[in-house]
């Protein structure tokens, strides 16, 4: 059956004085359903946009979007209002995206109004039930987001983007604004939602750590494209792109031999307006050469499901060789 979720050729490109911005520039990838991606990449990599692309909150340059075997890209109206019942976005502040004036639960009906679901008594108990799905109580139907914690406030964007029962939802750094301690619970009760309603997570993240407990597949986007997806087990254990391996390098290691295993990234993320040439991540990249400032690197299945776009994707040392022993 087809993917929940196929995202072909996806770009976002706009014209400015002195050239091009290519802020998402030809990113393809499927999800299926029960599925969890990660979309992982340093802030400006294009991940953001590429969630709104998926869903068509912005118009795509090029590419195309499916939903459940539908090409949503020319759809409208009441079509394209339909399809968004199956995929619903969660945000990093989701302060900033609850209606100060609303109540937490005329904030959760608002999404069934505007499908048509149901009258009034029943909208209200189902809000009810979608406040205790996400860990919070009937009564506080009543109250302001103001009142609410970041953690509890990100509890009700959850419940929000469930109102309408969607297959997919995209949470969009989810986690990143919210203290250490509260990112747990939020990530866990995702999880738990997950296992109890069978949801498929596009899953935007900046922190790896997050993404290890989060992920069934990992992508890794920098300057517009996907450098590398594989399952999360593989990408962790064996990160066959360099910028992979800076990015885990990063994170920080429990175990004082392997800190420091791979170099650290030196230098800034280029601008997406002109970005380089050849492979994009040459100007920070430990193992460029000179075919890496010319030629763009081919899409390389180094592994079944695996896929680097390095041209040394397969030459690469592994990772045991330059640690003396694998990534946990
Ligand atoms: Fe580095 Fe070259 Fe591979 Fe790009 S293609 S990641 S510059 S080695
Ligand atoms: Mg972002």
């Amino acid at each position: 059956s087809a993917p929940l979720l196929e995202v072909e050729g996806l770009a976002r490109h706009w014209a400015v004085k002195g050239g091009t911005v290519r802020a998402v520039d030809g990113v393809s990838f499927a999800l299926g359903r029960g599925e969890t991606l990660a979309l992982v990449g340093e802030s400006g990599c294009g991940k953001s946009t590429t969630a709104r692309l998926a869903l068509r909150l912005i118009e795509p340059t090029a590419g195309r979007v499916r939903i459940d075997g539908t090409d949503i890209t020319g759809l409208s109206g009441g079509a394209m209002r339909r399809m968004r019942r199956q995929a619903q976005i969660i945000f990093q502040d989701p302060y900033a995206s609850l209606n100060p004036r609303l109540t937490v639960g005329e904030a959760i009906a608002e999404p069934l109004i505007v499908h048509g679901i149901g009258d009034a008594a029943s909208r209200a108990a189902r809000v009810r039930e979608l406040l205790g799905l996400v860990g919070l109580a009937a009564w506080q139907a009543g109250r302001f987001p103001h009142e609410f914690s970041g953690g509890q406030r990100q509890r009700i964007g959850i419940a929000r983007a469930l109102a309408v029962q969607p297959a997919l939802i995209i949470c969009d750094e989810p986690v990143s604004a919210l203290d250490v301690s509260i990112q747990a619970q939020v990530v866990n009760l995702l999880k738990d939602l997950q296992a109890r309603l069978g949801l498929a997570y596009l899953f935007i993240a900046h922190d790896l750590a997050v993404v290890k407990h989060m992920a069934d597949r990992v992508a890794v986007m920098y300057l517009g494209r996907i450098m590398e997806v594989a399952d999360k087990r593989s990408l962790f254990a064996n990160p066959r792109h360099p910028y992979t391996r800076a990015l885990l390098s990063a994170i920080p290691q429990p175990d004082p031999r392997r800190r420091g295993m791979v170099k650290p990234l030196g230098g800034d993320v280029p601008s997406p307006l002109n970005p380089p040439p050849g492979c994009r991540f040459h100007t920070r990249c430990p193992h460029a050469e000179a075919i890496c400032r010319e030629v763009e690197p081919p899409d390389v299945e180094v592994a079944p499901g695996h896929r680097s776009a390095c041209h040394f994707a397969a030459a690469l040392p592994p990772v045991e060789a330059l640690a003396g022993e694998g990534l946990s």
